[in-house]
């Protein structure tokens, strides 16, 4: 039989055998399970909540496992249980970590905050250049750990380079492929070794729940998962529920999300007063070339910077009516974000010009609104917030 489109695969995958004939798994909320085999019973037996192994757990995994191509996968409570508990497998006192320098801001203070006190020695790199790597490749590194997509400007690494830089150093790549998804861009068929989610996004799709989801070979996945028991950030099982449910529409949602980004970054790199866009479906991107030959697309977020100073661009959020002003991505709702007092307010204003972050930069994670809704809400609030209203605006505030 010829292998089902990614679309039924979502709906249909790990549904069988259905329990009692319920089309939706039903939700396992036991801590603990009766055992099994009796006298012989092995620490494999034990089902209990601690070790991910109820039905719920299983099945999501084994789903997950099939969408992105993996021997196995393990649902955690977090994104950043995923990242943290995989690092702490896979790297030991003396070990050295390769990473790209700008990453998901939990990670890298994860990096920068847990894994010193460990003796875990970090290096980042610019993983736009795969020449810059080899000089700070040592005997001791063990990994190299990068985004598909960075926050909040939608850099795209050199993804085959860190494959084969990994292959040739004998190193195991990590990729946290949660801007894209498995429904736009599968790393693990370029041959990544570990591929990181936080299920909080994309995957459960509803801003309704925090998860994570590592995808990996079957002993990976075996090793990762012997550590969570061991740390226990674990997903419970109404979570794995929702997540379960808001996996089937991922493909529709992206979809959506896709043509919304693409039709809002058009839009705004017209309008006057907007200085720049960011958004890899844009051929002025540095990574449009990237993203259209290894992507199915480009995603739901993008970045802009609005003419003016750091008042100007929170005036424009403020004055928005359908994005909601909050962190986090990949909901069904737009949410904005100002990185400067967000999500790198940690980082000093100089650290932050290095990065290209602004005050006037602004980040949306379209969600699957009407298009032509959410560019009016941006048009009317770019228009409100210019600074000839900057009087009314601020009487009003
Ligand atoms: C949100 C996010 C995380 C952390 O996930 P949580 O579910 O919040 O723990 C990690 N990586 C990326 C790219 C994210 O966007």
């Amino acid at each position: 039989m010829t292998k089902r489109q990614f679309s039924t695969r979502l709906i249909h995958d790990s549904e069988e055998p259905r329990i009692e004939g319920a089309v939706s798994l039903p939700i396992f909320q036991s801590a603990t399970y009766r055992a099994t085999s009796g006298d012989e019973t092995t620490y494999d037996d034990i089902r209990y909540l601690r070790l991910s192994n109820s039905p719920n757990h299983q099945r999501l995994a084994q789903k997950l496992a099939g969408l992105c191509e993996a021997e196995a996968a393990l649902v955690t409570g977090s994104g950043m249980a995923a990242i943290s508990t995989t690092l702490l497998s896979l790297v030991k006192t003396g070990d050295h970590i390769l990473a790209q320098d700008c990453l998901y801001g939990g990670t890298l203070s994860f990096l920068h905050e847990e894994a010193p006190g460990l003796g875990i020695d970090v290096d980042f790199v610019d993983a736009e250049d795969p020449d810059s790597w080899a000089e700070v490749c040592r005997p001791q590194t063990r990994l190299f750990y990068v985004e598909t997509m960075s926050n909040p400007l939608l850099k795209v690494p050199d993804l085959p380079a860190v494959v084969d830089f990994c292959q040739q150093h004998s190193l195991t790549s990590l990729i946290d492929n949660t801007f894209a998804s498995p429904a736009l861009f599968q790393p693990l068929s370029m041959g990544f070794d570990v591929e990181l989610h936080s299920a909080t996004k994309y995957l459960n799709g509803h801003s309704d729940i925090v998860a994570g989801c590592v995808a990996s070979t079957r002993e990976h996945i075996s090793t990762i998962t012997h550590r969570l028991n061991h740390l226990g950030g674990i997903l419970d099982p109404h979570a794995c529920f929702l997540l379960h449910r808001g996996l089937k529409t991922l493909e529709l949602r992206m979809t959506q999300q896709c043509h919304n980004a693409q039709m809002l970054a058009e839009r705004l790199q017209e309008h006057p007063d907007v200085s720049q866009v960011h958004y890899p479906g844009l051929s002025s991107h540095p990574a449009h070339q990237r993203a259209s030959e290894w992507f199915g697309g480009c995603g739901g977020v993008l970045s802009f910077s609005v003419v003016g100073d750091g008042a100007r661009a929170q005036r424009l959020l403020n004055q928005l009516t359908l994005a909601v002003d909050a962190p986090s991505l990949g909901g069904v709702e737009t949410l904005v974000s100002r990185p400067a007092v967000s999500s790198h307010a940690g980082q000093s204003a100089q650290q932050r010009q290095t990065l290209g972050i602004s005050d006037q930069l602004i980040r949306v994670a379209v969600g699957i609104e009407a298009a032509q809704d959410l560019w009016d809400d941006f048009e009317q609030a770019l228009d409100a917030s210019a600074p000839q209203s900057e009087v009314v605006a601020m009487e009003d505030s």
